[in-house]
């Protein structure tokens, strides 16, 4: 069977709203439930979704949230957004140290073993997870979303 992962924010979440408490580093704003659980999905992480599910295959989250503190807003979320996906990776206690493209790869390497899945896949907004997962695992692994900057948004 198929895998097929999405990242959170920027990916399946248009967080744009959020952006300038990112840009400012500003934490608790960029994470505040509230502006979190309002957001919409973007419409072609949804397309795509739909034609994996379509065609058979798993289709999960892969997130560099944190998992003590964004899992309830996260699944939250996903099923106001009729998704139902599993599994939704968080980035636990043990891996809260990692960057989140090393965290991903942390992650892909981990998944592309297990036997139940003969291919992963991993949909991200970030150029860094792109070309790590790109060269440490190959293109294969990874697709770049690039919907947001397809938009003429800052990506
Ligand atoms: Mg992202």
């Amino acid at each position: 069977m198929k895998l097929v992962v999405f990242d959170m924010d920027g990916t399946l979440s248009d967080d744009r709203a959020r952006r300038p408490a990112y840009e400012a580093k500003d934490w608790p704003s960029y994470w505040d439930e509230e502006a979190m659980l309002s957001e919409p999905a973007w419409p072609e992480a949804l397309r795509l979704i739909r034609q994996h599910e379509e065609d058979g295959d798993q289709v999960g989250v892969l997130t560099a949230r944190l998992e003590d503190y964004n899992r309830e807003v996260t699944e939250k979320w996903l099923l106001d957004q009729g998704l139902f996906v599993t599994p939704v990776i968080l980035r636990d206690d043990e891996n809260k140290e990692k960057r989140p493209p090393e965290f991903k790869l942390f992650v892909m390497k981990y998944l592309k073993d297990m036997p139940m899945y003969d291919q992963v896949v991993l949909y991200d907004n970030d150029i860094e997870v792109v070309d790590l997962i790109t060269k440490e695992l190959g293109p294969e692994f990874v697709v770049h979303a690039t919907w947001e900057s397809a938009e003429g948004e800052p990506a």
